[in-house]
């Protein structure tokens, strides 16, 4: 179900990928879902999504294999990330780093660093400190909204 236009078969990949990743709620449930929330109601109230909207974009998430219900077989279940989705993590690393990158001044919300190091990442797939793939099992988010403290991803406890 495409959001918008569809571009799901165009031959170019950007176009492609932009056919479920260029929409703000997709980049906010992303968000969510890898700092561990994974209930409908958490995402809800963590990007402020009406619940139509929620809806349909967690339905589109799961017709191109972003997400997936916790247990398949409970619809009240929560969602989690696919391989996929996973893979999703540059990318949102990229919109960080382009927000820090044009507006210096800030705020920052989000820090990105290494789980290895600690280093704060300045590359959105690799630690520039010791060279560490920023991948979702090495990678540190550390959100103004949960408290400043650095946390490993898609452990759940962002409730
Ligand atoms: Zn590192």
């Amino acid at each position: 179900m495409p959001l918008r236009s569809d571009w799901s078969s165009a031959t170019c990949p950007i176009a492609r990928s932009a056919d479920v990743l260029a929409d703000p709620w997709v980049l906010l449930i992303l968000r969510e879902l890898f700092s561990g929330r994974t209930r409908f109601d958490q995402l809800r109230e963590a990007t402020g999504a009406a619940d139509s909207v929620l809806s349909r974009r967690l339905t589109a998430m799961s017709e191109a294999d972003l997400v997936t219900r916790e247990d398949p077989h409970d619809h009240r279940s929560g969602y989690r990330l696919t391989d996929a989705g996973r893979e999703t993590l540059p990318i949102l690393h990229a919109f960080a780093r382009f927000a820090r990158i044009t507006d210096p001044a800030g705020p920052w919300g989000l820090t990105v660093s290494c789980g290895r190091c600690g280093g704060i990442a300045e590359s959105v797939d690799w630690c520039t400190t010791c060279a560490a793939p920023l991948d979702a099992d090495s990678t540190r988010w550390s959100r103004h909204s949960m408290g400043d403290t650095p946390f490993a991803l898609l452990d759940g406890t962002g409730a």
